[in-house]
């Protein structure tokens, strides 16, 4: 296997979005990069540091860097598509995505690819009605929320079992509590009596309301 070299791979990825022929390895994983480019709405980008991809508006995941040129090879064949450098946007059909990706489970996807010099945009959208892709994507949907962190307060000083600082807060996970001081954040179990007469609290201070008689949340 040769050396992982993004810069090179983003080279080979431009020239085939030139129209150029490009002779690539043999490489495994193409059909799987694929499916991770198509079988849910993302913002791609490849560049010289390699591959990134978003698929909440937020949060990214990076592949390996010699899956790009292949797999945008696989990609222009499908679409019957020889680009010459400029950007391009067109519809796959059902049928197309799933060779793709080597299994079922796509739906019509509408995708964009803008080369640049120095990164290529490919964004991959469901496509929601007949027709070609519109001139540009709708926006990622935002993630949802994280869940509010919660803090066990205590009458009384408790110690830390692990680094034995006393304190009268700790974080409450769902499976223990978590001690706050930066050089520890262990977590324990903490005993019963002091369990039950902590106070837990959102860290914004708002008590927390027991949903259920039995709450997941440690305490
Ligand atoms: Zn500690």
């Amino acid at each position: 296997m040769t050396e992982r070299d993004p810069a090179r791979e983003f080279v080979r990825v431009r020239e085939i979005l030139r129209g150029a022929a490009v002779e690539l390895p043999p490489v495994h994983g193409v059909a799987k990069m694929l499916a991770i480019f198509l079988r849910m709405e993302n913002d791609s980008e490849v560049s010289r540091r390699g591959i990134e991809v978003r698929f909440l508006a937020r949060e990214s995941f990076y592949y390996f860097p010699e899956l790009g040129p292949p797999a945008f090879q696989r990609l222009l064949a499908r679409a019957s598509i020889c680009p010459q450098g400029q950007a391009v946007s067109f519809r796959l059909e059902t049928a197309d995505v799933d060779a793709l990706m080597g299994h079922h489970g796509g739906g019509p996807r509408w995708v964009w690819i803008v080369p640049g010099d120095d990164v290529v945009f490919m964004w991959v959208r469901e496509a929601k009605s007949a027709g070609p892709a519109p001139s540009e994507p709708s926006p990622l949907p935002e993630p949802p929320p994280s869940p509010r962190k919660r803090f066990a307060h205590l009458p009384q000083p408790l110690a830390c079992p692990h680094c034995e600082r006393a304190a009268s807060v700790y974080r409450a996970a769902v499976d223990g509590w978590i001690c706050c001081s930066p050089r520890c954040g262990r977590s324990f179990t903490p005993p019963q009596r002091v369990r039950r007469a902590a106070e837990l609290r959102y860290d914004d201070g708002e008590v927390v309301r027991e949903q259920t008689p039995r709450s997941k949340i440690y305490r």
